[in-house]
């Protein structure tokens, strides 16, 4: 009993250890031309306001989502309003979410430190997930194995979860899921852990999900930021780089889904370290990319890569560094389109589909990007839930909805590519 008191203890003071959003809140910001445009992208790189981009500001019109620190409201209010920019305050108060969110999680850990099982429900620590991968590898030993594919550069292991049905030969053709660059994006780690899950349970009583096993293995990498997962669980929920050090730099981390080797550096990135979109001082400089990287060219056989992340409900695929449609643009296109609508038949949950460039914004040096330029022809994004409401902090009663309607839609996509193997 006394070590249980004292893990709860522990657990609790790291988060009181936190930085507090005490009074901060998340504005979102209509864009109708390329002169608004313009006025927000000064308002959020100027450094007098310290805004925290959620949602960034793209040539296309969608609102941009910007989140607002106490001492910095006032001020953005006259500014929004001296330049006759529409807005609405969609998080009042961001700090009580922040309060929810850490409550019910501790309450949840201990609940299964008393014996639960793991709750699919709940947010969970790093710890706790690479525990669950191994029950899943235990509790299905034909199917299912954890593999180390490298460490993050803080040093912790990085997990894949390999469901083979094969037996013995290596180099069956496979698909990579991979969720989590993003420290803070949590549904998108919740939801690969519950896929995995999934994964496992329905083989062999699913048709499709079986027929899919039966020619492809499937790689699952729920957490690919795991330094930065546990810097928004111990420091800083906004958390979005890697936790790497920038020499001559006071800024932490890089972007981890701009530092992969396509058109690096390009546009929608910056040099400057200290930016939300750094993309690091060369191509693959994050251990945690290129231990990807390494274990996707070894193996030599992919020909699916799917990246979660969220929010913004959108199914995109290449390209982010270039308007230039992608060779196979028509048929990713009416993958993704089926893909949305499997998704939404499950609860009505609507997604947007394009290429990223032309969806969002540019984006160079990302991931889908990077496998869809290296033969992997199947490359998708998903932004997972929701629209803004909760932004990054959806809570954790949305964590099963999302990953039972995204099993759909990634479902859809597998069925796909088990057709189309090339
Ligand atoms: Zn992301």
């Amino acid at each position: 009993m006394r070590w249980l008191l004292l893990v709860a203890t522990l657990i609790g003071s790291s988060i009181c250890g936190r930085e507090k959003f005490l009074g901060d809140q998340v504005f979102r910001i209509n864009v109708r031309n390329g002169d608004e445009i313009s006025k927000l992208s000064w308002l959020v790189n100027s450094d007098n306001f310290k805004l925290n981009v959620w949602k960034s500001p793209s040539t296309f019109g969608r609102p941009v989502d910007v989140l607002v620190p106490s001492v910095s409201v006032q001020s953005v209010k006259s500014f929004l309003a001296s330049q006759g920019l529409e807005y609405s305050v969609t998080i009042e108060d961001l700090q009580a979410l922040l309060d929810n969110e850490d409550e019910e999680m501790q309450q949840n850990e201990g609940q299964e430190r008393s014996g639960s099982d793991f709750n699919y429900g709940a947010y969970h620590s790093l710890e706790a997930i690479y525990h669950e991968m191994d029950s899943i590898a235990t509790d299905f030993p034909d199917l299912a194995s954890r593999v180390k594919i490298g460490c993050s550069f803080e040093k912790r292991p990085m997990y894949v979860l390999k469901f083979s049905a094969g037996r013995g030969g290596q180099r069956r053709p496979a698909m990579w899921l991979n969720a989590g660059i993003h420290s803070r994006e949590w549904v998108s780690q919740a939801t690969a852990i519950w896929t995995a899950r999934k994964i496992a349970s329905d083989y062999q009583k699913d048709p499709a999900l079986t027929s899919i096993l039966e020619k492809m293995d499937i790689f699952l990498l729920p957490v690919a930021n795991p330094d930065g997962y546990v810097y928004t669980q111990t420091h800083n929920r906004m958390w979005r780089k890697t936790r790497s050090f920038n020499p001559g730099s006071p800024c932490v981390g890089t972007d981890p889904n701009r530092n992969w080797n396509a058109s690096f550096a390009g546009q929608g990135t910056s040099a400057n370290p200290c930016s939300e979109v750094y993309h690091g001082p060369h191509a693959n400089s994050e251990v945690e990319v290129k231990s990807v990287v390494d274990f996707i060219q070894n193996h030599g056989n992919f020909k699916c890569f799917i990246d979660l992340h969220s929010y913004s409900q959108l199914l995109m695929y290449p390209y982010g560094y270039t308007v230039k449609k992608a060779r196979d643009a028509d048929e990713l296109d009416e993958v993704a389109q089926r893909a949305a609508k499997a998704l939404a038949s499950v609860s009505g949950t609507e997604y947007q589909v394009g290429p990223t460039c032309t969806t969002v914004y540019p984006a160079s040096g990302s991931s889908i990007d990077w496998a869809y330029d290296n033969g992997i022809k199947y490359a998708f994004t998903f932004e997972l839930r929701d629209t803004g409401h909760y932004g990054f902090l959806l809570p954790a009663n949305q964590i099963i909805p999302t990953a039972e309607e995204t099993w759909l839609g990634l479902k859809t996509i597998m069925e796909h590519v088990r057709d189309h193997l090339y």
